[in-house]
């Protein structure tokens, strides 16, 4: 099971932001914004790597629970960034596909 997974199951503690039947949402360990949650679906999918076209509404809904969290945390209009880190050039540590949603500061581009 991913650390993830045991997140979403409640296994290990975090701070839930937003749970339903498919996705869940929580505070980032190590946040790098005043705003950073990580949201994730249930199903254990390893990276965008491995989706599919069957997981083409699931990862619609995690971009619009996102978009809800921003309104519920008050960085709609101060603007926020999401991304998807995948594989080791991208920077991705767990192996569990999951959104971040940063914001509360201005990012920089190009990303470090
Ligand atoms: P990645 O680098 O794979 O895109 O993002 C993984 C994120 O998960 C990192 O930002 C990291 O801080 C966060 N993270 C790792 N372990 C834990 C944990 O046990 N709890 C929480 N809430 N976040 C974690």
């Amino acid at each position: 099971m991913t650390l993830f997974e045991k997140i979403a199951n409640h296994e290990i503690p975090a701070t839930i932001l937003y749970e339903d039947a498919e996705i869940v949402a929580f505070r980032d360990i190590n946040p790098q914004a005043p705003t950073h949650v990580i949201i994730i679906p249930r199903k254990p999918i390893t990276s965008v790597n491995d989706l599919t076209p069957n997981d083409a509404e699931l990862i619609g809904k995690l971009v619009l629970v996102a978009r809800k969290l921003a309104i519920d945390l008050g960085i709609n209009e101060s603007g926020y960034r999401l991304v998807f880190n995948c594989g080791p050039d991208g920077g991705q540590t767990v192996d569990h596909l999951h959104l971040h949603l940063l914001g509360g500061r201005v990012m920089g581009w190009p990303p470090g």
